[in-house]
């Protein structure tokens, strides 16, 4: 059975996410606060962590930082209160690999979580490195390998594909990714979303022009197929 740690206050909120999450046979223990979580993660590490913003001993982000800085690389979602409250680039940055916002939609929280187990389950454990095709994407150094050919990555280029790649084999759109890469403060446009895409084509795709593993989803975005 698939182990969940949410890590939140909010009793009502526990109980909504034990209750949809154990329905749908998950096993689930809660923390009140980081310090309980992090104890928590310690003795036993759950498959999948869903981590609130805000708690009363520290920042959600603190606890994300806390629990990569141990090496753990255990799929975080993040919950937030408001959209604009939470700063994604911050949020990927320390180690957040997807955030919610509340209300959430239960179909939506559950698609999150299985997207974020299924990529654990198929890439095993604490794994910064992927195998995408013929590549090797290194996240945490910013590099990909291709035979014997070595690119770096950009920061946006890290974000994208982490995106794309925690929602593996979904369609994520052009919107979607502007707003959870880019965020609405800056003003890139779609453009940018595809130039960029052509960027991570050439440094992981064998042949850029015919990609097998990112692909074009036509009138929505992108869909990453490792
Ligand atoms: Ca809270």
């Amino acid at each position: 059975m698939q182990r969940i740690l949410v890590i939140e206050d909010e009793k009502e909120m526990v109980r909504g996410l034990r209750d949809i999450l154990e329905f749908e046979g998950y096993e689930v223990s809660s923390a009140e606060t980081g310090k309980e979580g992090l104890e928590a993660i310690a003795r036993r590490e759950p498959d999948c962590i869903i981590l609130d913003l805000m708690l009363p001993d520290m920042g959600g982000l603190e606890v994300c930082e806390l629990i990569r800085a141990r090496g753990l690389g255990t799929p975080i979602l993040m919950l937030t209160a408001k959209a604009q409250e939470y700063d994604k680039i911050r949020g990927f940055k320390a180690g957040a690999d997807d955030y919610l916002t509340k209300p959430f939609a239960v179909g939506e929280l559950l698609a999150r979580v299985m997207a974020l187990l299924r990529r654990r389950g198929v890439y095993g454990r604490d794994e910064d490195v992927v195998r995408i095709g013929p590549s090797q994407v290194d996240v945490k150094h910013f590099l990909v390998r291709r035979g014997r050919k070595e690119y770096s990555l950009s920061h946006y280029e890290v974000e994208l594909f982490k995106l794309l790649y925690a929602r593996a084999n979904q369609p994520v759109s052009r919107d979607e990714i502007l707003d959870r890469v880019w965020g609405t403060e800056s003003f890139p446009t779609n453009r940018t979303v595809d130039n960029f895409i052509v960027k991570l084509r050439k440094k992981i795709e064998e042949d850029y022009r015919n990609p097998r593993h990112i692909l074009t989803i036509y009138g929505v975005g992108y869909k990453l197929s490792p």
